[in-house]
């Protein structure tokens, strides 16, 4: 049997004309692969290591956003003294809006504006976000498909004005206070002008006493606020932020609440907050995603301080007490952690050494924000399944709670182990056990105040007939449907190059 001739099939006639011819086609196979080979550079990490002036501070947050505004954008929460925009680069796969269940969490940097490290590594970190989420980069689309994140980079850019003329040649330690930048333009060290919300919070009658979103007291509206300040603070509460990284310089260590002394005179004692086991734990987060920090003799002693050889962690009262901080704030009067990353014992180092503090800090931060997704979260709902705001998320043994969110979604990021965590709101409660998995994602642990659950009319009914859940972690379906499209665009892409290349192979 001889074999059957070639034929081309009939479609092929019909759309012969239109059909490239060979040297066409070898054109298109090139425009695609050009095409293909430029946007698997777009997806190469484009970092510019240098320092960022405010134009250009401005401009490079405008372009990241604009070169990944699918997810991102760029927003102004004020402006400083001298009229800068305090700007913010979010990156979220619905920026511009709070979604229901969806953590909120934020990095501040250059709050002391000489203190120029924090600053510079927040620009990297949106230009690493957004290069490696368009390159496909799994982790990062995880995070983002799952995390609202705001950047701040600057919250102080008239101060880092002042401390850019004289640039690395500004005093390089923590000695340098007050000239130099570390100042807002109106002389104000922006890290001591929040409330001081620990003796406020102390000092209420114990048996009224809330230990959570502690209302600011009056007096301090008639104290030097610093509209820097006064910015973040509107920014913190229009928010539900659940955790937060504030990056200073001056030491390497992380810093966590409270760093106020309270009503006691010591300068210097450790200063407990309620959640203190779990500040360390996030903590150790940051410390064991770095590079050099927790380990001992990786880092030159700053100032005769030596943290690394220390766990690369101090709670800040310990280290020196800090009146109207900005991490003390946000645990009281918000339900966000707060802490600080001191970066370099070098505030403001040659622009050469900028890269490796990149990559000495790029997994710390990374994992820090990931860390938002640890704990129990879910929503808390009426009769009729709409989400109730502002009700009480309260965890036995852990003197502090934290409030649901517009949407009745709250999160709560406790240690591993079992909790007996309770919902409360205009009177009615339910209480049920939820246990957290090390290293597992948040467990959901909904509460709903229907007519088939248990409810109390006060707090005094609430013993005996509570029905107990044990909740296992689980993943959102939100996870399920970012992996899903990053396939469907891989496949598309692969799908486009095969339809090409069978059109040149065939016409040729
Ligand atoms: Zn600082």
């Amino acid at each position: 049997m001889g074999k059957q001739p070639f034929s081309k099939p009939p479609t092929h006639e019909f759309l012969g004309p239109f059909l490239p011819t060979k040297e066409k086609s070898c054109w298109i196979l090139l425009f695609v692969l050009a095409f293909e080979v430029n946007s698997i550079r777009g997806g190469d990490v484009k970092i510019d290591f240098s320092y960022h002036h405010y134009p250009d501070l401005s401009r490079v947050l405008n372009d990241t956003a604009a070169s990944c505004h699918e997810i991102s954008r760029v927003y102004s929460v004020g402006k400083s003294v001298e009229g800068r925009d305090l700007w913010v680069i979010e990156f979220s796969d619905n920026p511009g809006v709070h979604e229901p269940g969806e953590p909120e969490f934020r990095y501040v940097g250059n709050m002391h504006g000489n203190e120029a490290v924090g600053r510079e590594l927040l620009v990297y970190l949106a230009q690493y976000l957004c290069s490696r989420y368009q390159a496909g980069d799994a982790r990062i689309r995880q995070l983002i498909g799952q995390t609202r994140i705001h950047i701040m980079p600057s919250m102080n850019p008239d101060g880092f004005e002042l401390a850019a003329t004289l640039g690395p040649d500004s005093p390089r330690t923590s000695t340098s206070w007050g000239s130099y930048g570390r100042l807002n333009a109106g002389r104000i060290d922006l890290n001591r002008n929040f409330p001081d919300m620990l003796p406020v919070w102390l000092l209420q009658e114990k048996s009224q006493r809330r230990n959570h979103h502690v209302d600011i007291p009056e007096w301090y509206w008639d104290t030097q606020v610093a509209p820097e300040t006064l910015s973040v603070i509107l920014w913190s509460l229009s928010q539900p932020f659940v955790l937060a990284g504030s990056l200073h310089g001056g030491s390497v260590v992380v810093s966590y609440p409270f760093d106020s002394c309270g009503l006691r005179k010591v300068m210097r004692s450790y200063s407990e907050a309620p959640d203190d086991a779990l500040f360390r734990k996030l903590a150790k987060v940051y410390v064991d995603g770095h590079r050099k920090m927790g380990k001992c003799g990786q880092v030159e002693p700053c100032n005769k301080r030596n943290f690394t050889c220390k766990g690369g962690m101090t709670n800040g009262a310990e280290w020196y007490c800090v009146s109207g901080g900005m991490q003390d704030f946000s645990y009281l009067v918000t339900n966000c952690l707060e802490m600080t990353f001191e970066l370099s014992c070098d505030k403001y180092p040659d622009e050469s050494e900028l890269q490796t503090y990149w990559e000495d800090n790029k997994e710390a931060l990374l994992s820090y924000m990931e860390a938002v997704h640890t704990g129990i979260k879910g929503f808390v709902r009426d009769g009729a399944g709409k989400g109730v705001p502002n009700a009480t998320i309260s965890v036995e043994g852990v003197d502090h709670d934290v409030a649901t969110a517009s949407d009745g979604d709250y999160w709560r990021l406790l240690l591993p182990g079992t909790h007996r965590v309770t919902a409360s709101w205009e009177g009615f409660e339910q209480t049920r056990t939820c246990a957290v998995k090390d290293g597992s994602p948040a467990t959901v642990c909904d509460f709903s105040f229907s007519a088939t659950t248990t409810w109390f009319a006060s707090k005094d009914d609430v013993t005996g007939a509570i029905t107990e859940f044990t909740i296992t972690p689980a993943q959102s379906g939100k996870h399920a449907s970012s992996s899903f499209s990053l396939h469907s665009n891989s496949f598309l892409r692969y799908y486009q190059i095969l339809v090409i290349t069978l059109i040149v192979v065939w016409s040729s």
